[in-house]
């Protein structure tokens, strides 16, 4: 991973988010081959794709669309979208850099084919019913906003009233800045959800993909009763920059990547993708769910 890429979200800046292997195209043509940030090798994209989009040759996690991520994990054809139709406001009528929030609100839906930064719905893992959200850190930077914020509330109030376990696949910038403090307050929101969920007995898998930071990490995201990481994911809740000239100090290697988390006790596990479908399903089964 590049220092580039273990900055806080900022603006939006859609190379942040495409990933290196986009950015180093060389004379290769544009879609057949890239380049792997964990080997530095060149690997072939179809071949990555195949394999759930982690290299084959050193077992990279490469980041997956929210679209992609519920093929992965759900039994075929099984998702039940919940909440579809709510779609973003843009409140504040937010403009940066010669675009309007509105004017980026129908670029996001347009290149991403989804409405907004989450998909939620009811889905069968390995035939156990299943609560399922799933952030999509393509859409402005997968940034909390009122919808992602009431999308995951509702759903955790629908896997409150059904007894469905629940499951959030997190991949976030944070909240989004261009809704201000009504971003912000979805962290409450979510995480006052969660609470009666927990004192219901509900259980909520807590999953965090790369990358996880800001108001995300500090509400639902860190809030699992089990928090599982991908391999290499940032885990984080402000900027590596940021933290470091606040302190005036050098930050240890590895700092708010998963494995240092899980050695200092912030996440219980980190599965690699082959394996989350069949550790989600054990964990519900073990929980007695
Ligand atoms: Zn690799």
């Amino acid at each position: 991973m590049s220092e580039a890429e273990s900055q806080p979200a900022g603006p939006y800046d859609p190379s942040r988010f495409a990933g290196p292997s986009r950015r180093e195209k060389r004379d290769i043509p544009d879609g057949l081959w890239m380049r792997c940030p964990g080997c530095g090798g060149m690997v072939y994209r179809k071949v990555v794709a195949e394999n759930q989009e982690v290299c084959v040759e050193c077992g990279y996690h490469f980041r997956v669309s929210a679209n992609a991520r519920i093929k992965q994990l759900i039994d075929p054809d099984s998702f039940e979208e919940l909440f579809a139709n709510i779609a973003p406001a843009d409140p504040l009528k937010f403009a940066w850099a010669g675009k309007t929030m509105a004017d980026r609100i129908v670029a996001e839906q347009d290149r991403t084919g989804n409405v907004e930064a989450a998909r939620t719905g009811i889905a069968y893992i390995k035939g156990r019913r299943t609560a399922l959200g799933v952030m999509d850190g393509d859409w402005l930077m997968g940034s909390l906003g009122s919808v992602v914020g009431e999308k995951i509330t509702l759903l955790i109030e629908r896997a409150t009233e059904e007894k469905l376990p629940l499951i959030i696949v997190c991949m976030s910038g944070g909240a989004r800045m261009h809704e201000g403090a009504l971003s912000l307050m979805q962290m409450a929101k979510t995480s006052a959800s969660l609470g009666r969920f927990g004192g219901a007995g509900g259980l909520f898998i807590s999953v965090l993909a790369d990358p996880t930071t800001g108001g995300t990490t500090a509400s639902f995201a860190m809030l699992g009763d089990t928090i599982i990481a991908e391999p290499g994911a940032l885990i984080g809740f402000a900027g590596r920059r940021v933290i470091a000239n606040t302190i005036k100090s050098e930050l240890p290697e590895g700092f708010q990547r998963a494995e240092f988390l899980l050695e200092h006790g912030f996440i219980d596990r980190i599965v690699h993708r082959h394996e989350l479908r069949s550790e989600l399903a054990r964990l519900i089964d073990y929980c007695g769910q």
